[in-house]
C-alpha cells in the first residue's frame, strides 16, 4: 500500500512588473472546498469524450497537478507523449528545461505550481510513430469549460501561461513571442505572466537568456512558497524471478486506484524501512523477502502529501504470492513496465529498469 490507504494587458517591460508581492498566505488553503471540487472535475474530464480523435485516453490524473494551495498556476498547451508516460507534467525535453531551473532552487514544479493544460488529453500526431500535434482550435474550445472552472474555483493570484497556446486559452487573446516572453497582463484580478514555449527558446533567445529568465521569475515566485506539504515515507520492493519483476494493483478506493505499482507500504513511526518492507510484504502478499541494497530514493510532491519513496533490491524466500486483499498482481518484463501506468513518484526508476531491461 501507498501513502495513505490505508487566468488589457500592460506595457512590455519588466518581467513580473505588475505582480502581486504576495500571493497566499504562508500556507493557506485555496477557497473553501476548492480541492474536492477540482477532484471531482478530474474524474469528469477522465470521462470526456467531447473531441473525437483524442477523448478518452491518455490524460494527467489528479495525482499529478501539483499543489492546488499556493494561489499560482501553470498552464500549458496539451500533453506530451513523453510527459503521459510518466504520468508527470513538463517531462518531455522541453518541459524538463523548466524543471532543469526549478530545481536550482530546490524546488519541484509541484512544489510551487497547480499543474494544468488548456487541452486535457495528448493530441497525437497522424502516423505510425507515437509523435505530438498541436492541439486544434475546437479541441481548445471544448476543453475551455474545464481551465475555466480550475481558474474559478482556484482563484490563483498568479498564472503562468506556457506558449502561444496556453497564453492565448488564459487571455484570451494573442500575445506574441519572443516580445511578450516574461510579460506580465492584470486580468480579472490576477496576473498573468506568459512565457515563451521552452520547444521555440533556443531559435527565438537563445538557451542562456531563456533558461536566465525562467530562474529570474521562478525565484520571485517562489518566495511565496506555502508551507512545506506533510511529508510520508514509503519503502516499496524490486522482486526480479526470471527477469520479470513482480508488481501489484491499486485497488478502487485507494489513492491512485487502478495503478500498478512495486509492493510494499508506508514506514510506521520508529519502524526501519527494512522491516516496513517485511510487514507490508507479509501482510499484502504474504510473502518473505531477504531485503538488499536500496536502489533509488525519490520524493515526489502529490496535492495533499510530498511521499519520499524507497525502493529496495528484495529476494522472495516464499514459493508463492498469496495477495490478501483480492489485489492482483503480475511478472513483468522491465521493457513492459512503461506500457503500464505507474504512479508519478515511479517515473524515475520505471525509466531506469526500462533502460536496462
Ligand atoms: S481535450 Fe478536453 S474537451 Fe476534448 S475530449 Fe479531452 S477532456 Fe474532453
Amino acid at each position: 500500500m501507498r501513502a495513505e490507504d490505508k487566468r488589457g494587458g500592460a506595457p512590455p517591460g519588466e518581467p513580473l512588473a505588475g505582480a502581486p508581492r504576495s500571493v497566499r498566505s504562508e500556507g493557506s488553503a485555496p477557497p473553501h472546498g476548492a480541492a474536492t471540487a477540482i477532484k471531482a472535475l478530474y474524474r469528469e474530464v477522465a470521462a470526456c469524450t467531447r473531441c473525437p480523435t483524442i477523448c478518452g485516453y491518455r490524460k494527467f490524473p489528479w495525482e499529478a497537478v501539483g499543489r492546488p494551495d499556493t494561489g499560482l498556476v501553470l498552464v500549458g498547451e496539451a500533453p506530451g507523449i513523453a510527459s503521459i508516460r510518466n504520468a508527470r507534467h513538463w517531462t518531455g525535453r522541453a518541459g524538463m528545461v523548466l524543471r532543469g531551473e526549478i530545481r536550482r532552487l530546490g524546488l519541484d514544479l509541484e512544489d510551487l505550481f497547480f499543474l494544468t493544460n488548456a487541452v486535457k488529453c495528448w493530441p497525437e500526431a497522424p502516423g505510425a510513430r507515437e509523435a505530438n500535434r498541436a492541439p486544434r482550435a475546437s479541441e481548445i474550445a471544448n476543453c475551455a469549460r474545464f481551465l475555466e472552472t480550475e481558474l474559478r474555483l482556484l482563484d490563483p493570484k498568479i498564472v503562468v501561461a506556457v506558449g502561444a497556446v496556453a497564453a492565448r486559452a488564459v487571455l484570451g487573446r494573442q500575445v506574441s513571442f519572443p516580445r511578450d516572453h516574461a510579460r506580465s497582463f492584470r486580468q480579472g484580478g490576477r496576473t498573468v505572466i506568459v512565457l515563451l514555449h521552452p520547444s521555440n527558446a533556443n531559435r527565438f533567445m537563445g538557451w542562456a537568456a531563456y533558461r536566465a529568465s525562467l530562474l529570474r521569475i521562478f525565484r520571485r515566485l517562489a518566495r511565496h512558497r506555502p508551507a512545506p506539504l506533510p511529508e510520508v515515507e514509503v519503502a516499496a520492493a524490486l522482486i526480479a524471478r526470471n527477469g520479470r519483476y513482480l508488481i501489484t494493483r491499486r485497488r478502487g478506493g485507494q489513492h491512485l486506484p487502478g495503478y500498478w505499482e512495486f509492493p510494499g507500504g508506508k514506514r510506521r513511526p520508529g519502524e526501519s524501512l527494512e522491516a516496513c518492507l517485511r510487514r507490508e510484504l507479509r501482510e499484502e502478499l504474504a510473502i518473505e523477502v531477504e531485503v538488499g541494497e536500496e536502489v533509488l530514493a525519490v520524493a515526489h510532491p502529490y496535492p495533499e502529501r510530498r511521499v519520499r519513496l524507497h525502493f529496495f533490491r528484495c529476494r522472495l524466500a516464499s514459493s508463492r504470492v498469496r495477495p490478501q486483499e483480492g489485489q492482483r498482481y503480475r511478472w513483468v518484463r522491465p521493457g513492459e513496465l512503461a506500457t503500464l501506468p505507474f504512479p508519478p513518484a515511479d517515473a524515475t526508476l520505471i525509466r531506469a529498469l526500462a533502460a536496462s531491461g
